[in-house]
């Protein structure tokens, strides 16, 4: 592992650079107006019928909804309406991403953390934590564990903050992945894509983790709104910095070998609506400035902690039926973007949100430092950032999915070909992407299937893949014989083939 040599108080000081903050300001105010983003959502009165209809119109042609937009859909309470509305986004969904659903598997690398977030188990001054951070040989046992026996072809690779895990070390431990190779059933098994969830980072820093094969670069703003985030991130701590953060999307876009990022807000910090406008805004922005959007959205909500009473204490939680609202308008506002719910919800919820347009989850998670790697499934609050609501398995998720008619993908080859993006963009919103992600779900699933799924998973899955290899050969007619050779080539032993 490298350490660094330097003291935590110099390293913290380096760590922002005022000039990648100051740049993108305009005179000298970030993108969220909290004055005007309170004015919209003021009103609170019932929108019109037409209103909706005409709004909801626009969003089935996959155009990003306005600030005003999404406000108008934020203050629809009647019933019907939102039923309508719930349609609608899980309408928009299939049009842009159909029936897929992609899976993933949280890795943590490491627990220690210069920050203090009140609302995190892993915060600096929660002495109860046990402390944690994987060599390199562990990361490799983590992803053998990942891509051989569970099945994942994607992790996200999810880092503190602490001069001890450097650049050096993201890079290391992202081609450690990597490098993974495991024999499965029939194949081999290895992570093709890594994604990190990572602190926000310099522009140089993001160039040498986008040249070391990062796939998306998440960060999450946690709370847009100014207040509250100075609030729960003290001053005197690296988050604290409200625009560090706010404007590591851009500065990932602007070393021009990332062009994939992950947005998403922490519910329960701050008003919801006010949450989701922001988020709405972040995505137009980086949309105006770069031509790229959101590749994909997250709205975790705040879960319980090991010693960590704001969790429980918070006058913020968001409430069931007001989750399923939030999900439902930012499906609606964001129509290209992929929409990622996680196992922080318990399995129930997990059903019911899926259907509103989500496009990602995750399975078998375990959040423990080198977790997979241990005998047990039990959670550890003490070894945790947070508590999950569902630890069930890959291939429970998968044989639920498939029950509910939808298609697990583990495709990773639009990275690979080269479909990130502004070129992703334009295919996501003319539906031109779909055709590949069809094909290579099909595939991946297959592939999945024969290494890994239990037999009633199996009989499960093998329906829908029916299902998919019929529509294909009726609705891609001139495709359906490359694909058909792919298949045969993959049920024979051969792996990794895709459009
Ligand atoms: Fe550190 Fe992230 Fe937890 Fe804040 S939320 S204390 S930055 S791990």
């Amino acid at each position: 592992m490298n350490k660094t040599s330097l003291d935590d108080k110099t390293w913290t000081q380096q760590r922002i650079i005022d000039d990648q903050i100051s740049r993108y300001l305009d005179n000298g105010k970030d993108f969220i107006d909290d004055a005007v983003l309170d004015a919209l959502l003021e009103d609170r009165t019932a929108p019109d019928r037409k209103r909706v209809e005409d709004i909801l119109a626009k969003s089935l042609s996959v155009e990003t909804l306005s600030p005003e937009e999404a406000a108008c859909l934020l203050r629809v309470d009647d019933p019907e309406l939102l039923d309508r509305m719930k349609e609608t986004g899980a309408a928009v969904k299939r049009k842009v991403y159909d029936n897929r659903i992609v899976t993933f598997a949280p890795m943590y690398l490491s627990n220690h953390c210069v920050n203090n977030c009140a609302y995190c188990g892993l915060r600096r001054e929660n002495t109860v934590i046990e402390r944690r951070a994987l060599t390199l040989d562990e990361v490799k046992q983590e992803a053998a564990v990942l891509a051989g026996q569970i099945g994942h072809k994607r992790v996200i690779a999810v880092y503190g903050e602490h001069p001890s895990y450097d650049i050096d070390y993201m890079v290391d431990s992202i081609r450690a992945i990597y490098d993974v190779k495991v024999p499965t059933r029939r194949g081999m098994g290895e992570i093709r894509r890594v994604n990190v969830n990572a602190a926000p980072l310099s522009i140089e820093h993001l160039k040498i983790l986008g040249e070391a094969g990062l796939g998306t670069y998440q960060v999450f703003q946690e709370t847009y709104h100014h207040q509250t985030y100075s609030r729960i991130h003290p001053a005197n701590t690296l988050k604290g910095n409200y625009r560090w953060r706010l404007y590591a999307m851009h500065r990932a876009l602007e070393t021009g070998v990332i062009d994939d990022v992950g947005l998403g807000v922490l519910f329960g910090l701050a008003d919801w609506r006010f949450e989701v406008i922001g988020l709405l805004l972040h995505n137009i922005e980086l949309e105006k400035r770069f031509g790229i959007g959101a590749h994909t959205l997250s709205f975790p909500r705040v879960e319980p902690a090991a010693n960590t009473p704001y969790t429980s204490r918070s006058s913020r939680r968001v409430s069931d039926a007001d989750f399923k609202k939030l999900v439902t308008v930012l499906r609606l506002a964001v129509p290209h973007a992929g929409m990622i719910v996680t196992a922080r919800e318990n399995a129930d919820i997990r059903r019911q949100v899926l259907p509103l347009g989500c496009t990602q989850t995750d399975a078998s998670t375990r959040i423990g430092v080198g977790a997979y790697g241990e005998d047990t499934a039990r959670q550890v609050g003490e070894k945790q950032q947070f508590l999950l609501g569902d630890t069930r398995s890959l291939d429970d998720v998968v044989r639920e999915l498939a029950e509910m008619g939808s298609i697990t993908s583990f495709c990773t080859a639009g990275y690979r070909c080269g479909r990130t993006g502004r070129c992703i963009m334009e295919l996501l919103r003319s539906g031109a992407e779909g055709k590949f992600c069809k094909m290579n779900a099909v595939l991946t699933f297959r592939e999945w299937l024969d290494d890994f799924a239990t037999p009633a998973t199996k009989t499960a899955g093998e329906k829908i893949l029916a299902v998919e290899l019929d529509q294909i050969k009726h609705k891609m007619p001139s495709s359906y014989p490359r694909l058909l050779e792919s298949y045969r080539r993959i049920v024979a032993g051969e792996r990794d083939i895709y459009f």
